[in-house]
């Protein structure tokens, strides 16, 4: 991939931290392959990684760390 889809701006391929959403559950992924579009930000995984982290996610493999992450609630 060379252009973004929604800007046509330039995409490089970065490893990137990435925040996945589990209903109500948080979990990072560290070093990322992606590509990242220069111009407005918007990542793009390959399918190969996506089910990399589908795989972590729902084989619930043992995490490489575990961090605490504080919530706050506005009221
Ligand atoms: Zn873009």
């Amino acid at each position: 991939m060379k252009t973004c889809y929604f800007c046509q701006g330039e995409v490089v391929k970065k490893r990137i931290r990435h925040v996945h959403h589990w209903g109500d559950e948080l979990v990072i992924f560290e070093n990322v392959p992606s590509e990242v579009c220069t111009q407005c930000g918007e990542v793009y995984f390959s399918p190969e990684v996506l089910e990399m982290m589908d795989k972590a996610t729902l084989g619930r493999t043992p995490p490489d760390k575990s961090v605490a992450v504080p919530v706050f609630s506005l009221p």
